[in-house]
This record gives C-alpha cells, sequence and structure tokens, in this order.
C-alpha cells in the first residue's frame, strides 16, 4: 500500500513537472515572437518597436521587461508589476539594477543568494542568451512580501549591425508548480521514511524470531537430557521395589510401604511424562520453524496406530472411558507414512479431548474410510468452540481464551495443535474441527490411502 501511495505520488509529481515543461515551451515561444517584434529587420523605427513590444506585452501572462543596453528599465508589462508585488512602477523604474536586485533579493534553487554576476541582466549583459532551463528556479522575495519562485528567460536585443541596443527578459512563475512539488517531494520522504522504518522493524522481528527458535532448540535440548536419567532412576527404583513387593520374606512387614513409594514413584513418573511432552513440543516447534521436522515414511496400517494410541491412553488415564469402534478387528487401512508422527497426532487429539472435557465424560475415537482417504476423528464432551476460535486454535502458542483444563495431564503451551496440523499436512493430508459451545469437539484429520489395499 506504502508502494502504490509513492507511485501514485511520484505519478503526480511527473506530471507536474510535464506541465511546467509546456508553459516553458509556451514562454520561449512567447519570448521568440518578442524578438521577432524587436528585430532590426523591421524597418520601424525604435520607438514603434517599442510600442508595438508594449502592445504585446500586455497581452501575456508572463512578466516581461525590456531594458536598455545599462540595464535600465524601458518597458515591463502589468504581469511583472503585478508578480513582483510592485505598485508604484514609475519609481521602480527609476531605480537602478543593484538597487532593484537587493530590494527583490533573488535566490537560486538551493535558497543562496544568487551572485550579482550570475543575475539575469549580468549575463543578458555579457552577450548570453538564457534558456528558461539554465534558470529554471529563481526565488524572488516580492515587493508586497510574498515569496515567489519563477523560471527565467532572456536575450540581448540586437541593431542590424549586430550591436546590443538592449535586453529583453521573461519571468514565468511556477510558485505553485514548485509548492506541489515540494509538497510532494515532503510527503515522498515521509512515506520512504516511513518505509525504511517498517523494513527495520521487519528485520529486527525476523531476527528476533531467529533467535527465539535458537533458544527453543537449544532449550528443549538441555531440558530433555536431565529428564531422560530422572526417566531412567525412576524406572530403576520400580523394577527393585517390584522385587521386594512379595508377600513373605523379612519385608512382609514393610509391604504397605513399599505400595506408597511405588505409588509415588508413578505420580512422579507421570510428570516426567508430561514434561517430556512439554519439551518434545518445544523441540518440535523449533525443528518446524527451522525446517528440519523428518519424517521416516513408510507403508504403515492406520488402524494399529489409532489402536496403540488408545491403548496407551487408557493405560495412562485408567478411569477415563475411551471408546473405539469394535468393528475394526482385521481390518488394515494402509498409509504411507510416519506411523510415531501420525501416532503423536491421533495422542494430541486424544490427550486434549480428555484435559479439556471433564473427567466423568466419555471420549470418542472413530476411524472410517471417505473417498480415497482414511478419517480419524476423536469427539469429546467438552466445552465446545466458537466459529473464530476453531480456526486461530492451529497457530503456535495459541491457546483458546476461557477453555481450562478440567482433567488430567496438566496445563499445555498451545503447540500441539500446530504441530499436529504441520505433520499432517506434511503427509499431504488435512486436519480440522467441528465443535459448538456447550456441545464438545470432533477434531479430525485426513490421510490419502494406499490405493487398493484396504483389506478386512
Ligand atoms: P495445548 O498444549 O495448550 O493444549 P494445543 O495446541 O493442543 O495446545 O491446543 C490449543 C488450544 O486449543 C488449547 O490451549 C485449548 O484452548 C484449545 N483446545 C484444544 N483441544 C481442545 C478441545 N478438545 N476442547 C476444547 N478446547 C481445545
Amino acid at each position: 500500500m506504502l508502494r502504490a501511495r509513492v507511485a501514485e505520488l511520484e505519478r503526480e509529481r511527473d506530471e507536474a513537472l510535464e506541465q511546467g515543461q509546456t508553459q516553458r515551451i509556451q514562454f520561449e515561444g512567447e519570448l521568440e515572437s518578442l524578438r521577432q517584434a524587436t528585430h532590426p529587420h523591421c524597418d520601424a523605427s525604435t520607438d514603434e518597436q517599442l510600442e508595438a513590444l508594449k502592445a504585446v506585452f500586455e497581452t501575456i501572462t508572463d512578466g516581461v521587461v525590456v531594458y536598455d543596453r545599462e540595464g535600465v528599465i524601458i518597458s515591463a508589462n502589468s504581469a511583472f508589476h503585478r508578480m513582483m508585488g510592485i505598485t508604484s512602477p514609475t519609481d521602480y523604474i527609476s531605480l537602478s539594477m543593484h538597487q532593484r536586485y537587493s530590494r527583490l533579493h533573488v535566490r537560486d534553487g538551493q535558497g543562496h543568494d544568487l551572485p550579482e554576476d550570475e543575475l539575469p541582466l549580468a549575463r543578458l549583459a555579457r552577450g548570453e542568451v538564457i534558456a528558461s532551463s539554465d534558470l529554471a528556479d529563481l526565488t524572488f522575495q516580492t515587493l508586497d512580501g510574498r515569496e515567489i519562485s519563477t523560471d527565467v528567460s532572456g536575450a540581448p536585443l540586437l541593431n542590424v549591425a549586430g550591436g546590443m541596443i538592449g535586453m529583453v527578459v521573461v519571468f514565468h512563475d511556477i510558485t505553485a508548480r514548485k509548492q506541489l512539488e515540494r509538497q510532494t517531494n515532503e510527503v515522498l520522504r515521509t512515506l520512504r521514511e516511513e518505509q525504511a522504518r517498517s523494513r527495520a522493524s521487519e528485520s529486527a522481528l525476523l531476527e528476533a524470531n531467529r533467535r527465539m527458535d535458537e533458544f527453543l532448540s537449544i532449550a528443549s535440548h538441555e531440558l530433555r537430557t536431565p529428564l531422560t536419567t530422572i526417566n531412567g532412576n525412576i524406572q530403576l527404583a520400580k523394577r527393585r521395589i517390584d522385587t521386594l513387593l512379595t508377600p513373605t520374606g523379612e519385608l512382609a512387614a514393610h509391604q504397605d510401604k513399599l505400595k506408597l513409594i511405588r505409588e509415588l514413584l508413578n505420580r512422579a513418573e507421570r510428570q516426567v511424562r508430561i514434561q517430556n511432552r512439554l519439551v518434545g513440543d518445544l523441540l518440535d516447534v523449533s525443528r518446524i520453524q527451522g525446517n528440519r521436522l523428518q519424517l521416516n515414511m513408510d507403508d504403515t496400517n492406520m488402524v494399529e496406530i489409532v489402536h496403540n494410541a488408545v491403548e496407551d491412553q487408557r493405560s495412562a488415564a485408567p478411569g477415563r472411558v475411551i471408546l473405539l469402534q469394535d468393528d475394526l478387528e482385521g481390518w488394515v487401512l494402509p498409509v504411507h507414512a510416519d506411523a510415531d508422527r501420525i501416532g503423536q497426532v491421533v495422542t494430541n487429539f486424544l490427550t486434549n479431548a480428555l484435559k479439556y472435557s471433564a473427567s466423568d465424560r466419555m471420549v470418542e475415537v472413530r476411524i472410517k474410510v471417505v473417498g480415497s482417504c482414511v478419517k480419524v476423528a476423536v469427539r469429546d464432551e467438552g466445552p465446545g468452540l466458537p466459529p473464530e476460535e476453531q480456526k486461530m486454535l492451529w497457530e503456535r502458542f495459541y491457546r483458546v481464551p476461557g477453555i481450562v483444563v478440567q482433567s488430567g495431564s496438566g496445563v499445555g503451551l498451545g503447540l500441539g495443535l500446530h504441530i499436529c496440523q504441520t505433520i499432517i499436512t506434511r503427509h499431504g493430508g488435512e486436519v480440522g474441527v467441528e465443535s459448538e459451545v456447550g456441545k464438545g469437539s470432533i477434531f479430525w484429520f485426513k490421510l490419502p490411502l494406499v490405493s487398493n489395499c484396504v483389506t478386512t
């Protein structure tokens, strides 16, 4: 949008410049007609020539002034008087060239005082012809206090013998055009500055994102290493306790205490599992951001993947009802996929369904063939989601406001669904959610089946 505005303003400026060019050509023409009128080939006397000039002068909208050889004004048209704010032409005419210019305070395009020998009359007196492009941008402080910009052009007036008898100068008022140019340039400058600022903040954002991803990658590696050790020690302790859990022998009296220790170890194990999942999510999301998520693709059976994920959750949350349709016995729904990653998606849908619904609510998993795809859907009886949130929840770090964990596996980071979506998309599949506030949700994904291999 910024670029379009810049282009538009540049176009406006070019048009203004073009218009100025046309006007310049026009007054070059006017100057030429003045030259013709005063040309020495004409037989009329100098007075008659000046009379003819006067008549032409008054019809010209540019300021035109005729000087004698010394720079004394012989005649100036009313357009010139108006332009320069001269209220008393007779007084003005009596001023010397130096006096006139010191009152008009002439400056060049850069705003510097024009040196006296660069003034239009001084140059004409040296026999130069001034094209408007030479003095394209002179600023005059007018006698009534305005500041005007002009293009100035002029030529010496020569007699038959080629001797100089005077000079003629045309002043073309370009104040309005200059003002438009200035305004346009000012707006352009502001827009360019804004563009530069937004580019700078864009690259700062990219840099911040890069650092964030680098941090996530390092932090999740560092966090996972001690977790692996803790988990190993828990498993070892549980095995040792199992060997001591015998109803007879020396430790028979301590059986209850040993069972309690085992329960504590189970709890610790659950916490490590949760922690491990969070760290795993962080690691995955940093892999996704860095385009490093690898898939180990193989031919695999979707029914088996779903069945395993359901069994894992049944044993992790033994108090919950997780239904899986029972007509799947013997079914093979072949997909070409990374079985671990697809299992991760099913598990994520399941753990969300369990944690965002009350513990006495069931969760149901269904698998069905839809066209050339297999569709897996996880339904819960949780709070349900409004339509606008259904679009947002696939985004990185997004957590739906007002949705709270009701049971089970603890708070999340808002990464799971983003990872699920990426995994399924990378497999050429599709994810989605159907939900209504107060009526629970169905999270689903579809993957293409390996053709003609569906068997029962
Ligand atoms: P989290 O680890 O926070 O659960 P997810 O990416 O898996 O992250 O989910 C994003 C958000 O979507 C959750 O924080 C929750 O607000 C909402 N959400 C996910 N699954 C469900 C569900 N089954 N029912 C209601 N809200 C859900």
